[in-house]
């Protein structure tokens, strides 16, 4: 365990080191090891999806305007307001919504969020972090400021 005086002087790669450590997701690696496996992890992260993982993950749904609604919710991504029957998707960790077509083309990019910079969508592929998604925004927060 550690303490908070001893988390203020780590390094932004110790701190995740830490927590990973403390959840236990990578015992079975060396501190070196698992440096090497966070850096990949952001890298991959950060890097865009293909369009087959983006086609399977992402969540979307047909946008239905409210008639008393005089400014309905806007994409971010191209600054339109939502229309009725727009399909709109949502992102797996903060659910910000956007048109499915402004975010899917963002998404061949990056994936993370381009409002909060959550990751975006689960890959198929990815590690356990489902279970814990708080876990791993925090995780995430400090790998982004450790590399
Ligand atoms: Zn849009
Ligand atoms: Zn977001």
């Amino acid at each position: 365990m550690w303490t908070v005086s001893h988390m203020m002087t780590l390094s932004p790669m110790e701190k995740v080191i830490s927590y990973y450590r403390a959840s236990k997701v990578a015992d079975n690696l060396n501190d070196e090891d698992l440096r090497c496996f966070l850096e990949e992890q952001l890298c991959k992260e950060k890097a865009g999806l293909s369009e087959k993982t983006i086609a399977r993950r992402l969540k979307t749904k047909v946008y239905v305007a409210s008639k008393v609604e005089e400014n309905p919710d806007a994409c971010s991504i191209c600054m339109a307001g939502y229309k009725d029957r727009d399909k709109v998707a949502s992102l797996y960790y903060c659910c910000h919504e956007y048109h499915e077509e402004c975010i899917k083309e963002w998404l061949l990019k990056s994936n993370l969020c381009p409002m909060c910079r959550a990751l975006a969508i689960i890959p198929e592929d990815y590690p356990c972090w489902e279970a814990d998604v708080q876990l791993h925004q925090a995780f995430f927060l400090h790998l982004q400021y450790a590399i």
